[in-house]
């Protein structure tokens, strides 16, 4: 930041306070992380400078000879960190891995299955605001209202009525274990392509505290950032029967040349991910999580589904005056960062709502342990119920958590 302040004061000036505001707030946004040193400095690097459309050994450009080393170590890597058969590592993002997969496996106007948007899904797995729910005739699928849980059964009957192409399971906002061998049952059932959306959890399942959605999907697709703990970025896998399909879907098909710095971001990250260390850390996040949602829970707060087997959780306030929105602008008073998020059965507008998402891979990432879990809990309540009497105390409370845990000094 220092060589870009003299630089480039103005970018380097906004990039500072961008700095000290990750340093001042506990980050509790489910789906961002705090990445290490190296994959940091690979998204820095002369790597950025390089053309290398088309595969290893298959450029359209001279010189790629060290960028297709780069390009083979993430593709081995997350091969062997998630036991898949296929890698490509070249999606820019969530959002472009998800349509290349449909482009590669779908027709325009095909049915398909997905999450619906305001019971956890993602945008791209349907939503009419998105090319999902325009180029494909998406048939939205949620949870049961009583427990908050996906409703399998019900899954199972719209699956045997609608004989969709593919069903996509994965979500961002669930708080629980997803059932994927359910769901490779009901595509067997139906004839579908069951393609899995790990986005959230990758983290999780690399570091086997969530089941391996490749054992039963045709196509499993990814962000790096997230639970993960890598660049900013895409990852699809694949059985081999397929990998043609999805590598042609996704260069030429929907992307140009591939970002070289960040896919070396990516090879970095499964390496780390691969580690004796990436266990333990998954193991903390879902630890941390349970702790923080007893927390809220024995201090009255709701929670969707009554609590969490993953690294997030959905606090509830149907019902209550208190929007998703106002608890949002709240806890970043007092220096805690999170979203307001829709719950199922949602009455108020995805602007206002009413929830808030709260996850745990950031905070564990930077060493908070059980014990902080229930004093952000604490923190958490009296936001909620007390929040003019007691703005100060709860901000100094949050600012001694975080004084332990130094960040980027
Ligand atoms: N899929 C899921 C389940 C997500 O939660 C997200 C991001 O929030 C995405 C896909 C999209 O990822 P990106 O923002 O990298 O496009």
């Amino acid at each position: 930041i220092g060589f870009i302040s003299q630089s480039d004061p103005a970018v380097g000036a906004a990039m500072k306070e961008e700095l000290k505001r990750q340093q001042r707030n506990l980050e509790m946004i489910a789906s961002e992380n705090l990445v290490s040193p190296a994959v940091m400095a690979a998204m820095g690097s002369v790597l950025t400078n390089k053309y290398a459309e088309g595969y290893p050994a298959k450029r359209y450009y001279g010189g790629c000879q060290y960028v297709d080393a780069v390009e083979n170590l993430a593709r081995d890597r997350a091969c062997e960190l998630f036991h898949a058969e296929h890698a490509n590592v070249q999606p820019h993002s969530g959002a472009q891995a998800n349509i290349a997969v449909y482009f590669a496996l779908l027709n325009p106007g095909d049915t398909v299955m997905g999450m619906s948007l305001s019971e956890g899904g993602h945008l791209t797995h349907g939503s009419p605001v998105n090319i999902s729910g325009k180029y494909f005739h998406f048939i939205p699928y949620g949870v049961d209202p009583e427990t908050g849980r996906i409703d399998y059964d019900k899954v199972y009957e719209t699956a045997m009525k609608e004989k969709p192409k593919m069903i996509v399971a994965g979500a961002s906002a669930y708080p629980r274990i997803i059932d994927f061998k359910r769901f490779r049952e009901i595509c067997d059932a139906c004839g579908a392509y069951l393609m899995v959306d790990m986005a959230h959890i990758a983290g999780l399942v690399a570091a086997g505290e969530h089941p391996n959605p490749v054992e039963w999907a045709d196509v499993v697709t990814s962000t790096t950032h997230k639970t993960l703990r890598g660049p900013r970025g895409g990852l699809i896998l694949c059985r081999e029967e397929y990998a043609k399909a999805i590598d042609k879907a996704i260069f030429p098909g929907t992307q140009g040349g591939p970002l070289m710095h960040i896919i070396a971001g990516k090879a970095v990250c499964f390496g780390e991910a691969l580690k004796p260390e990436f266990k333990d850390y998954g193991h903390r996040i879902v630890e941390n999580a349970a702790a923080l949602a007893d927390g809220l829970m024995k201090r009255g707060v709701r929670l969707v589904s009554g609590g969490t087997d993953n690294h997030l959780m959905l606090i509830d306030l149907s019902g209550m005056e208190l929007t998703g929105k106002e608890l949002e602008q709240r806890l970043d008073a007092v220096y805690i960062t999170a979203n307001k998020n829709t719950v199922p059965n949602e009455q108020r507008s995805p602007f206002i709502t009413s929830g808030v998402r709260l996850g745990t891979p950031a905070i564990t990432t930077r060493g908070l342990n059980t014990q902080d879990m229930d004093k952000i809990a604490e923190c958490i309540s009296f936001v909620i119920n007390d929040f003019n009497a007691r703005k100060e105390e709860i901000r100094a409370m949050v600012t001694e958590i975080c004084s332990h845990y130094p960040l980027y000094e």
